[in-house]
């Protein structure tokens, strides 16, 4: 049966990135048979813009039609001083629990030919795997009560609310569990708990369903360390799972570890498995427009989203193919250029890859 993939390109660098890897998807359709259908729409700034709304009604329905949403990117800074109720973000946390897109998967991996545009000495980062698997609906950015309010000293204060129930900290640990048992078997779960209530209770949740997978091993860490650890010794980690905020921090710090923000794709599923996904930067205003920006996170999501709403990963495993290929090429965006590469732009990188496949 033909799935249905909503396309929605957001704001900035969004419209660049997506429009290769619909190329890829297009490609994918006409020489393997992927049985797929397209829809296209606006979200974030650009749904504001043109509708009112950064997600409109319409779009939510259409997401939760589909099997798979791919994304680019909301936000930019001609939107920063809307009401927070009307930015873009708001699009992007409406679909994520519209559609209750609890499990971010978040892979960093780095290319052994791009070692040397890591930050890192390439003994540190050479041969790194991690998967981040950060919940995405619950925490402080979902929790209630929050605002500004004013206190009767006339001062302004702002809060918000950290808060984990006990059902929501059980089903991430368990995708995270499930995942460890295809890969190196090590869950690392990142937490807060000497000062956090909300997370000693993360904590003592995450211990007990460890018990069902005997196999897998458990190790706690406090973030603030965790955080360290990543740029110090980060092959010690097989999957890391974390909050909310804590995996939003940390996965952005993983991502420098492979050389660029620009590589790293994700996934955010349900449990019915539908899922959206997008390449784990923003919309990059500084460049947007200018033809630069690097498409391969983007084209990874779609790797990803072949593998876990399509069920077609020989599909998934040839797109990361072509991206090596293209690596292996000298092909690099400027993100990723160091020299003695072939420096070319989004469209060229987009072609590479179809050229490759
Ligand atoms: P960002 O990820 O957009 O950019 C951070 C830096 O990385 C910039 O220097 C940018 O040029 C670079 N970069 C990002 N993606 C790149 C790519 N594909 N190729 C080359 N370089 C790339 O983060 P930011 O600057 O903090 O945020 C910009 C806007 O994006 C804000 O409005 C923010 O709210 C929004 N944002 C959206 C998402 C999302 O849609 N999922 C995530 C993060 C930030």
């Amino acid at each position: 049966m033909t799935k249905k993939i909503l396309v929605l390109p957001g704001d900035g660098i969004g419209q660049e990135i997506v429009a290769e890897a619909v190329k890829v998807i297009t490609i994918l359709q006409r020489k393997f048979g992927l049985d797929v259908s397209l829809q296209h729409d606006v979200v974030g700034g650009t749904a504001y813009d043109q509708k009112g709304s950064p997600l409109p009604e319409t779009v939510l329905a259409k997401a939760k039609a589909a099997d798979a949403v791919l994304l680019g990117a909301v936000g930019g800074p001609q939107w920063e001083s809307l009401p927070i109720a009307l930015r873009p973000e708001k699009g992007l946390l409406g679909l994520r629990s519209g559609l209750g897109l609890f499990a971010n998967l978040r892979p960093a991996l780095l290319y052994p030919q791009l070692a040397s545009a890591s930050t890192l000495k390439p003994e540190v980062v050479a041969g790194l795997d991690i998967l981040i698997v950060r919940e995405l609906t619950g925490d402080i950015y979902f929790g209630q009560p929050r605002g500004i309010r004013r206190l009767p000293s006339g001062e302004r204060e702002g809060f918000n609310t950290m808060v984990y129930r006990e059902s929501e900290i059980e089903r991430i640990a368990r995708v995270a569990f499930d995942s460890a048992r295809q890969r190196n078997k090590k869950v690392c779960s990142v937490d807060k708990a000497n000062v956090l209530e909300s997370t000693e209770l993360w904590r003592e949740v995450v211990t007990r369903v460890a018990k069902d997978y005997p196999e897998v091993q458990l190790s706690h860490m406090y973030v603030d360390n965790a955080a360290m650890q990543l740029v110090r010794a980060p092959k010690q980690f097989d999957v890391i799972v974390t909050g909310n905020m804590f995996g939003d921090i940390l996965s952005d710090e993983a991502s420098m570890l492979t050389g660029s923000i620009g590589m790293l794709p994700s996934a955010s599923l349900n449990e019915r498995g539908q899922g959206m996904y997008e390449p784990i930067h923003g919309s990059a205003p500084d460049i947007a427009g200018k033809g630069i920006a690097n498409p391969l996170a983007t084209i990874l999501s779609v790797a990803m989203m072949l593998r876990y709403s399509l069920s077609q990963a020989p599909l998934a495993d040839r797109i990361e193919g072509a991206v090596r290929s293209v690596l292996d090429q000298g092909y690099r965006s400027a993100d990723i250029y160091t020299p003695g590469m072939k420096q070319v732009g989004t469209c060229a990188i987009g072609d590479a890859i179809v050229a490759a496949l």
